[in-house]
């Protein structure tokens, strides 16, 4: 029941109406009995936000795009990966100082990790966008990684994290996927729409392919991977886990990512049917 006691947690981003994180949160304080609700906003101006969450003591909040760049200025204090990243997706509210995480990065290495093993294995990953970043983070400190970009420039910049950058083309992709073992799409390309990036014919059965997009959950390149017998990874695992790792950090509870998939599943199943 929401009471005086009850604690605000939300995500700022703008938009945020097709957000799955509500529905899970939601979901999450009611399974582990806390006093608790959760609201997405769609904030214009993000000088004034920061200022109510403080004023209003919300106590954890998510950010998504356009804010989680800009997100950092307006923070107490960052988690050194956030730092290292330049991105936050998770802030926490420690008696009045706004503390910033980014837990996409977590998310993507928990995400592999619940099929595949991640360490010293060959990764190429596609895009280098605030979750290329993050993704190419977290990955490198275990596995041999690889990022191609359409704009060489961002690709390159990457290569602090001791990975290589390289531009995207067809000769590079060629290159690199006979080289890698795991496969990442990190770039929008797939989203709402039938296209991949990749051209059918350069998978191979013996990888895995990840694409962080979950809308739809599968996309074009993973129908085709599936159908040469590649192991596929949807982009839910990654929102779920990230948004684990964000519930782990607000409360102290390691959540049911199984449970979090089951609801997660139902509600975009609910949105297809117009529900
Ligand atoms: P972003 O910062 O805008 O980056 C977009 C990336 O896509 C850039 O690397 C961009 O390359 C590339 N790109 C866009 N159009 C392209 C094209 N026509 N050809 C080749 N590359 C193209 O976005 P983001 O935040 O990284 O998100 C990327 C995708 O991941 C989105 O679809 C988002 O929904 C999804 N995502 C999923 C999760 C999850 O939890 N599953 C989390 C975060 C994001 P340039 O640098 O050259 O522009």
């Amino acid at each position: 029941m929401v009471n005086a006691k009850t604690r605000l947690y939300g995500l700022i981003g703008n938009p945020v109406e097709h957000s799955l994180s509500p529905i899970i949160h939601n979901a999450l304080f009611k399974r582990y009995n806390i006093n608790a609700v959760y609201l997405a906003f769609e904030v214009d101006d993000l000088d004034s936000a920061v200022k109510g969450i403080k004023a209003l003591k919300i106590s954890g909040l998510n950010i998504t795009m356009p804010y989680k760049e800009r997100i950092l200025e307006f923070l107490d204090e960052f988690s050194e990966e956030a730092g290292a990243i330049g991105s936050v997706n998770t802030v926490v509210n420690r008696a009045g100082e706004l503390i910033g995480y980014n837990t996409d990065a977590v998310g993507v290495l928990k995400a592999l990790n619940h099929f595949t093993e991640v360490k010293d294995r060959r990764i190429l990953i596609l895009g280098a966008g605030g979750a290329g970043k993050a993704i190419a983070h977290a990955l490198s400190r275990l596995a041999k990684v690889v990022v191609l970009n359409r704009t060489e420039r961002k690709a390159k910049e990457l290569e602090k994290f001791g990975l290589k950058g390289e531009k995207l083309s067809r000769e590079s992709l060629e290159y690199y996927l006979s080289w890698a073992d795991i496969l990442i799409n990190a770039t929008s390309i797939g989203m709402n729409e039938d296209k991949s990036l990749i051209p059918k014919e350069l998978l191979r059965k013996n990888m895995t392919v990840f694409d962080i997009i979950y809308s739809p959950l599968e996309t074009r390149l993973l129908r085709d991977a599936r159908k040469i017998g590649c192991l596929t990874v949807d982009g839910l695992w990654m929102l779920i886990y990230q948004g684990a790792e964000s519930f782990r950090l607000w409360t102290g509870i390691e959540p049911d990512v199984g449970f979090m998939r089951k609801v997660a599943l139902e509600a975009l199943r609910d949105e297809n049917q117009g529900i």
